[in-house]
C-alpha cells in the first residue's frame, strides 16, 4: 500500500508504479532468500577419521571421484570441508583418512545426503584423531585429550600449539574458519549440528564417561556462543554408540550414552549396539558406516526441515513449546484427596511415585497418611500414573544387585495387582542415583526420573514463575517434584501457591503440554528416535515413518506438522485408516501412529 501512495504522489502513471512494485518484490524475494549458509562440526576418533577403505565406498561416492582405482582423490560437489587445520581454510571435500589417505567413514554419507537435498555449498569443519579419549589423565601413547576440564584446559593449549588439548585444537580450528571464511560469507552462516563418535578409547574410565562428555559438549556450545555472540547453547549434538560387538564396549559407557540423549532434548543418539565391525573388533565396516551416516542424515533432516514438503514430527505433542509432568512423591493420602481432584478439574493428570511396603503397612508411613490401593485404583482408572517408587524407599545405589532387583520388580508386581496397570516408569528414593542403577532400571521402562524440580516448602509464587518462563524459553520438559501439600516431608507453608501455580500452568496450556512422566517421557524418546522418509506424490507427498523402539512399551502417538503458509485443507491417511487433520494459522497437524507404516498426504491447497 505504502508503494502505490508514493508512486501516485509522484504522479506516475499506474504501468510504471506496478513495474516498480514489481521490481521492489523481486528484490524483496531475492534478499528473503538468501540465508545463512549451513556449517556442520564433526569431532571423534578413528570411527570419525575412517577405517574403511574407499574401495568398499558406496557406489553413489565412488561417481564423485577422479582416481578411479583406488578412489582417493575426487570431490563433492557442495561440500567443503576444513579438517586437522586451524588456518581456517576450506577444500572440496572428499573421503581421506587423518593419516593415510583413501579412508572413509560415515559422515562422507551424511554430507554426501546432505548435499543432495542442499543444492548449495555448506562447510564442514572437522577435527580427528584416531585412538584419543576424552579423560586426562589417560596414559594413551597419544598423550592428547578431549577433556573439557576447565582447570586442565587453563595450563594446556592446543596440539598445534605444542599443547595437550584436542578441545583446544577442534575450537581454535572452528574459530579460524570463522575468521577467515564463514565470516565473510554472504547472507551470513549458521553452525547447525555438532556431529560426534567416540567413547572406545576411554573404555578404562567408563564410570566418568557421562560427565566426561557432557563437560565436552557443553564446552562446545559455550564456546561458540562466546566467539559469535548467537545463542549455541541448544546447538543440536548427534552422536551414535559403540557397537556391542567392539572390544572396548563398555555397558557404562553404552549408559551414559543414552542418559546424555534422555536428559539434553538437544542431543541424538543413534544406536549402533547390533551394528557390524571389521576383523579388528573395533572398526565400522563399510556397512556399519553407511548405516551410522544415513541415520544422522536423517537426524540431521528432522532437525533441520531439510525436506521441502514442510513436514516435521513435533518435539511436543500438539507442537507445543514445552511440556511438564506434575509428579508426587511417596504417596501420601492428599495426592488423592486434594491433588487428583484439583488436576482433574483442570484437565490435568499426574504421577505418583508408591512405595508398596509404606501402603501396605502403617508402621513404615512415619506418622503421615498414606493412600490406599483402592483410592490408587480410582485414580488411575482416571488416566493419573501411579508408579513405583521403589518397594521399601531404599537406596538404590548401596543395593546388590539381587536386592535392587526386588526392589523394582516387587514394587512393580504390586502396583500392577492393585491398579490393574503395571508401571513403565520408575523414581529413584531420595533420588540417589548412579550409571549403573540408570541402566538397571531403564531397562524395559520408558524412562526414569534424572531430573527433577522441586515444587515444596521451598517454592515461592516468583520462583515457579521464573521456572515457567525458563521452560518456555529453552523448550525443555519440566518434572516437578512435590511430597507434602499441607502435611509431610517438604510440604507448602502455604498450599495456594501450589494450586495458583497449576492454575497459571492451565492459562499457558495453548504453549504448554501438561503430560504424565510416562506420556511425555514415551513422546520425547519416540521423537528422538523416529525417522521419516519424505516422498513427494502426485498429490502432495507420502511418510514413511521408522522407529527402532519396543512398540509394546512406546504407544505414544506423534504429532505431525505440515508448516505451510495458507494452508486450508489437507487429507491424511495412514494405511487404511482416515487421520484427524488440525488446521491451525500456517500450519496443520495430525497425530500419527509411528509404528503404522506409510502416511499419504493430499494438500488440497485451494
Ligand atoms: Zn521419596
Amino acid at each position: 500500500m505504502y508503494f502505490f501512495k508514493w508512486a501516485h504522489t509522484n504522479k506516475m502513471n499506474k504501468k510504471n508504479s506496478l513495474f516498480i512494485i514489481f521490481c521492489l518484490f523481486f528484490v524483496f524475494l531475492v534478499s528473503a532468500q538468501k540465508k545463512n549458509t549451513h556449517v556442520f562440526i564433526t569431532a571423534g576418533q578413528s570411527n570419525t577419521d575412517g577405517r574403511v577403505s574407499n574401495k568398499l565406498l558406496p557406489e553413489y561416492i565412488k561417481k564423485l571421484a577422479i582416481d578411479t582405482v583406488y578412489f582417493k582423490d575426487g570431490a563433492y560437489k557442495y561440500c567443503k570441508i576444513s579438517q586437522n587445520r586451524n588456518d581456517g581454510h576450506f577444500i572440496p571435500y572428499f573421503p581421506k583418512g587423518r593419516i593415510s589417505e583413501g579412508f572413509w567413514t560415515y559422515d562422507a554419507v551424511t554430507y554426501y545426503l546432505l548435499e543432495q537435498v542442499l543444492q548449495e555449498n555448506f562447510y564442514v569443519v572437522k577435527y580427528v584423531v584416531g585412538g584419543t579419549s576424552i579423560q586426562y589423565p589417560n596414559d594413551t601413547a597419544k598423550g592428547r585429550y578431549w577433556s573439557a576440564n576447565t582447570e586442565w584446559l587453563e595450563k594446556t593449549v592446543s596440539f598445534e600449539k605444542k599443547g595437550k588439548s584436542l578441545l583446544l585444537s577442534f575450537t581454535d580450528a572452528i574459530d579460524a574458519a570463522i575468521d577467515s571464511t564463514l565470516s565473510k560469507l554472504e547472507g551470513g552462516y549458521q553452525i547447525d549440528a555438532f556431529l560426534w563418535h567416540q567413547g572406545e578409547s576411554d573404555d578404562r574410565y567408563a564410570g566418568k564417561y557421562y560427565d566426561n562428555l557432557k563437560a565436552v559438549i557443553a564446552y562446545v556450545r559455550n564456546h561458540l556462543t562466546e566467539k559469535t555472540g548467537k545463542d549455541y547453547s541448544k546447538l543440536p549434538f548427534v552422536f551414535g554408540s559403540i557397537p556391542e560387538s567392539n572390544r572396548h564396549y563398555k555397558p557404562e559407557i553404552d549408559a551414559a550414552m543414552k542418559r546424555i540423549a534422555n536428559e539434553d532434548p538437544n542431543a541424538y543418539l543413534i544406536d549402533m549396539s547390533a551394528q557390524e565391525l571389521q576383523k579388528d573388533r573395533t572398526h565400522f565396516n563399510e556397512k556399519s558406516a553407511e548405516y551410522l551416516g544415513k541415520k544422522v542424515y536423517k537426524t540431521l533432516d528432522k532437525i533441520l526441515i531439510l525436506n521441502g514438503s514442510g513436514f516435521r514430527v513435533a518435539r511436543y505433542k500438539d507442537d507445543k513449546a514445552c511440556a511438564i509432568s506434575f509428579t508426587f512423591d511417596d504417596g501420601l493420602a492428599e495426592h488423592y484427596s486434594l491433588v487428583a481432584p484439583a488436576m482433574e478439574k483442570l484437565g490435568f493428570r499426574g504421577t505418583f511415585w508408591v512405595n508398596g511396603r509404606t501402603i501396605a503397612d502403617t508402621t513404615y508411613q512415619r506418622g503421615f497418611a498414606r493412600m490406599t490401593w483402592s483410592q490408587m485404583k480410582k485414580m488411575a482408572d482416571k488416566g493419573h500414573e501411579i508408579s513405583s517408587h521403589g518397594w521399601a524407599h531404599r537406596n538404590v545405589t548401596k543395593l546388590s544387585p539381587e536386592e535392587l532387583h526386588h526392589e523394582l520388580e516387587h514394587n512393580d508386581t504390586v502396583i500392577f495387582q492393585n491398579t490393574g496397570v503395571f508401571p513403565r516408569t520408575f523414581c529413584y528414593p531420595g533420588n540417589a542415583k548412579n550409571n549403573e542403577t540408570i541402566a538397571f532400571a531403564e531397562k524395559n521402562r520408558i524412562g526414569t526420573r534424572t531430573l527433577q524440580f522441586s515444587v515444596g516448602g521451598k517454592s515461592t509464587r516468583e520462583n515457579l514463575d521464573r521456572r515457567l518462563a525458563d521452560l518456555l524459553g529453552n523448550k525443555g520438559w519440566g518434572v516437578t517434584m512435590t511430597h507434602g501439600i499441607t502435611y509431610g516431608y517438604d510440604h507448602f507453608s502455604d498450599a495456594g501457591i501450589f494450586w495458583e501455580y497449576l492454575k497459571k500452568v492451565k492459562t499457558l496450556e495453548d504453549r504448554i503440554w501438561v503430560g504424565t512422566f510416562r506420556e511425555v517421557a514415551a513422546y520425547v524418546k519416540e521423537q528422538k528416535a523416529v525417522t521419516c522418509d519424505v516422498a513427494k506424490t502426485d498429490k502432495g507427498f507420502s511418510v514413511v515413518p521408522r522407529l527402532a523402539l519396543d512398540k509394546n512399551l512406546f504407544t505414544e502417538p506423534l504429532t505431525a506438522v505440515i508448516g505451510r503458509k495458507g494452508i486450508k485443507k489437507v487429507a491424511v491417511r495412514q494405511g487404511k485408516k482416515k487421520l484427524k487433520v488440525r488446521i491451525l494459522q500456517d500450519k496443520a497437524l495430525f497425530d500419527f501412529d509411528p509404528f503404522g507404516g506409510k502416511i499419504d498426504v493430499e494438500v488440497i491447497n485451494k
